[in-house]
């Protein structure tokens, strides 16, 4: 089977065919850097950091380049240096270096190419200033605005149209606008912020034209993969789109765009502005780093994620049952094995984690009941490849066990299982079948056998 992308631009699922299979492309906008990131922004990183894995054991690691960007330069950053009396330097090399230790943390991979929107001055200038010359934008007041209404194409990747986002949307009207969509290329900086000279004065870019300016300097004119969570699709990515496409003469800016679905608390988006996060830093003092992956990756990367403890209490079970068989087949060598077909085929289908983690499991079960030694060590060597692929399954069983964040490890604990058997209560209250019968499959997986009584239930182990 082929890798199929579900593409935004497209609306529809497409074979993935990269320009050249020897120089994959992909971009995914990276962290601005101003606060210790949340759980919700983990999402892109680690379903994306999955997607490369595949991309890699597709078309070889050397035939892949992944670029994954900071932004720091921005007004939240601004704020928050002034706010401490220290230049902007101090307060994004420390959130950046906490950024690398939280996605660390959750087997993310380093990008291959990690570029700073402010070590792209120049380049962001030269785009400038040939969308100007091209007619696509001009300057005001110190501004240079990209003239919306001169792309015909503008709105197709968010499936929007012009008057549309006018009416609908919190556009800034501004004096110096030829029209309200047009938006800020480059903006003035006021006295005592940071700033650039540029041949509309001192000033910065906008962060929409950041992007554009680091894929082309690292990546080149057109990308095979531009990735982001779905709130980026408008305005951050259409206008992305349209400055890249009318500074390379219609050129595509990405052959797929694909973002992921939202992280939720309790059903609403987990954002800062909402006051509802839960930051990785926090949630790694009481929680293994490849439990919080488990859980990102348990629902389908384009589908909404609610965040409970619920999750975490089932990753973690998840985890202990298959390192629980590895550790019984420490004396086993591992077989020198692809993951499984039926197991890569799944992430194929436009990265259908759920699936592979299910099939995981199956190999997991497969492998506790193995007899022969050879078909041990085959299992065991499926099972590590196969968790190579999703980022999971790489420590050593007994390191796992013995870290274990007090959580009472060995198999399944008593805690773990009643927060499993709660859950199942819960799904059955809302008459949510599916759900209920999904935890008691995984109960059972777990040696533990539920009964249902006419005040609750109970459980056992088998
Ligand atoms: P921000 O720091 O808000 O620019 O977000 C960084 C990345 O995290 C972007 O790709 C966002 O789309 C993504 N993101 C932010 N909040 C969430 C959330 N609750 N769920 C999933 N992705 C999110
Ligand atoms: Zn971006």
């Amino acid at each position: 089977m082929a890798l199929q992308l579900y593409d935004t631009y497209a609306r529809q699922k497409r074979v993935f065919r990269p320009a050249d299979a020897h120089r994959v492309t992909m971009y995914l906008c990276g962290p601005t850097v101003y606060a210790c990131a949340h759980i919700g922004n983990a999402r892109p990183a680690v379903v994306f950091d999955t997607l490369v894995r595949l991309l890699r054991h597709t078309y070889g690691a050397s035939h892949v380049v992944f670029a994954r960007n900071i932004t720091d330069v921005d007004d939240k950053i601004i704020a928050a240096a002034a706010k401490e009396g220290v230049p902007i330097s101090a307060i994004t090399s420390k959130y950046e270096r906490i950024y690398h230790e939280d996605t660390a943390a959750l087997n993310v991979l380093p990008p291959d190419i990690e570029p700073h929107a402010t070590g792209h001055m120049a380049q962001m200038i030269a785009l400038i200033t040939a969308l100007i010359e091209a007619g696509h934008a001009y300057a005001a007041q110190g501004h240079v605005l990209f003239d919306v209404p001169g792309f015909a194409g503008y709105g197709a990747l968010s499936h929007r149209k012009l008057e549309d986002m006018i009416a609908g949307a919190r556009v800034e009207v501004a004096a110096y606008k030829r029209h309200p969509a047009d938006f800020v290329l480059w903006k003035p900086a006021a006295d005592g912020e940071p700033g650039w000279d540029s041949p509309w004065g001192r000033g910065r870019p906008g962060w929409h034209l950041e992007c554009s300016a680091m894929i082309e300097a690292n990546l080149g004119t057109s990308i095979d993969i531009h990735a982001g969570g779905q709130d980026l699709i408008f305005p951050h990515h259409e206008n992305e789109r349209a400055q890249s496409m009318c500074a390379h003469g219609g050129k595509r800016l990405a052959n797929y765009w694909i973002h992921n679905g939202f992280l939720d608390m309790d059903s609403e988006k987990m954002s800062k502005s909402l006051g509802n996060v839960k930051l990785i830093h926090d949630l790694l003092e009481a929680w293994p780093g490849e439990v919080l992956r488990l859980a990102l990756l348990s629902a389908h990367y384009r589908a909404p994620l609610d965040w409970s403890e619920d999750l975490l209490h089932q990753a973690k079970a998840t985890l202990d049952r298959h390192y629980g068989a590895l550790r019984r087949l420490e004396n086993v060598p591992a077989a020198d094995v692809p993951p499984p077909k039926a197991f890569v085929a799944a992430l194929e289908d436009d990265l259908n984690t759920p699936q592979a983690l299910a099939r995981l499991s199956a190999l997991v079960s497969k492998a506790n009941k193995a007899q022969t030694r050879e078909e041990q060590a085959l299992l065991k060597g499926q099972i590590s490849a196969a968790g190579s692929l999703l980022g999971l399954l790489q420590e050593s069983p007994e390191h796992w066990f013995k870290s274990d964040k007090g959580l009472g490890a060995d198999d399944a604990d008593a805690e773990t299982i009643d927060a499993l058997v709660a859950a199942r209560v819960a799904a059955r209250k809302a008459r949510d079948w599916a759900e209920a019968d999904r935890i008691r499959a995984q109960l059972t997986e777990m040696g533990i056998v539920v009964e249902d009584k006419a005040d609750g239930s109970i459980w056992r182990r088998q």
